[in-house]
């Protein structure tokens, strides 16, 4: 009798993770971050995140592993609104706002919003 075989779970890549965000960014009407370096190492996060955990946990932040841990930081996160309202970008710097995108401005760092103790 033949061995059931191993369903191979499919693997994102970081081309995958590249569309993700584009779409994020359009759905929300945001920027992504002009500098294409930087969008290849958050993607490139992106990727690893999904592949590891079954999802798009925000490539900046230590993930738990378990989504009901982790659901404030699957992206887009529950912080990026009032930090695009406040700094006109995510944590992460990845989405920017109409406006912030028009200074040209780099991202700088901005205050973590979520609470230490999730
Ligand atoms: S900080 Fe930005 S990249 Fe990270 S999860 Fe939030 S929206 Fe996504």
């Amino acid at each position: 009798m033949e061995k059931p075989t191993k369903q191979k779970k499919p693997v994102t890549t970081k081309e995958q993770a590249r569309k993700f965000v584009k779409m994020v960014a359009k759905k929300q009407g945001w920027h992504l971050n002009p500098d294409t370096q930087f969008i290849d190492d958050l993607t490139e996060g992106f990727a690893t995140n999904r592949n590891r955990f079954g999802y798009y946990s925000c490539p900046c932040r230590d993930a738990d592993g378990e989504k009901a841990l982790d659901k404030d930081i699957i992206c887009p996160c529950d912080y990026c609104k009032p930090d695009m309202e406040e700094f006109g970008h995510c944590y992460c710097g990845l989405y920017l706002t109409e406006e912030f995108a028009a200074t040209r401005k780099a991202p700088g760092g901005i205050p973590e919003r979520r609470p230490f103790e999730l």
